[in-house]
């Protein structure tokens, strides 16, 4: 079987707009019984709500396994028992957190700090952070996409934050997006070779697919990269053009 990661936002959809062509595609893919797992760095949706809006825009069935995202990852790698976690990042978040069984707590009381995504960057609060990892307080974050897509604009992302706290501290923080640490051992450990990686960013998709040693297609509905986009093994136009390199 060959195993497909595909991006989400700017692969697949932007917003709630499907992008033209993908359902047709999807379903031929799926026919010719290649198994497409969808990568995304979205941590603002839960796995169930991302699960039930592919289900609506590709009108098939999607298990829930095949959707991998920070959430979900730092779900398996952290055990809830063990933190007592502050979270920088947006009521959605908490919530899911608190659902899964995590004590969020007070900065001050806390024993780790989880960065996700805010609407409004808090300097204050980023300063108080960087004080408590000096004093030894364990940092994690979703991950590090300095911008994130909105369906007219690109706005500040997770990224922003962490690059804020990395470049003051002298640290790398370790994180639960692609192309990063637990993203890449999540593949090892459940033993998924990938084949095939599509995506819309060469900084998350393109270094992701590299790094677990996949065949890298960028396509070029997403976002505008800052990074050349000839590190590609492949660039395309968009999802639905991928069926002759892949079957
Ligand atoms: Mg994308």
């Amino acid at each position: 079987m060959i195993n497909l990661a595909s991006d989400l936002d700017g692969t697949i959809y932007k917003g709630n707009k499907l992008i033209d062509g993908v359902e047709e595609t999807y379903r031929l893919l799926i026919k010719k019984n290649v198994n497409v797992i969808f990568t995304t760095n979205n941590s603002s949706q839960s796995p169930d709500v991302l699960k039930l809006k592919l289900e609506d825009l590709l009108n098939q069935k999607i298990n829930i396994e095949n959707i991998i995202t920070p959430l979900k990852l730092f779900k398996f790698y952290v055990d809830h028992s063990k933190y007592k976690l502050y979270v920088y990042g947006s009521n959605n978040l908490k919530e899911f957190l608190k659902n899964s069984n995590y004590s969020l707590t007070s900065l001050e009381k806390s024993n780790a700090i989880l960065i996700g995504r805010k609407d409004d960057i808090n300097i204050d609060e980023i300063e108080k952070i960087i004080n408590y990892v000096k004093k030894g307080k364990t940092i994690y974050c979703l991950n590090k996409d300095l911008t994130y897509p909105t369906e007219s604009e690109e706005l500040p992302g997770n990224g922003a934050v962490v690059k804020i706290i990395e470049d003051n501290m002298k640290i790398i923080i370790k994180s639960f997006g692609k192309p990063d640490f637990f993203y890449t051992q999540y593949f090892v450990d459940s033993k998924i070779k990938v084949d095939y990686v599509v995506g819309d960013r060469i900084d998350t998709d393109i270094n992701f697919a590299k790094k677990i040693n996949a065949y890298s297609i960028l396509v070029t509905s997403g976002v505008s990269n800052f990074l050349p986009e000839d590190s590609a093994d492949l660039k395309l136009n968009s999802f639905s053009e991928i069926i002759p390199f892949i079957i």
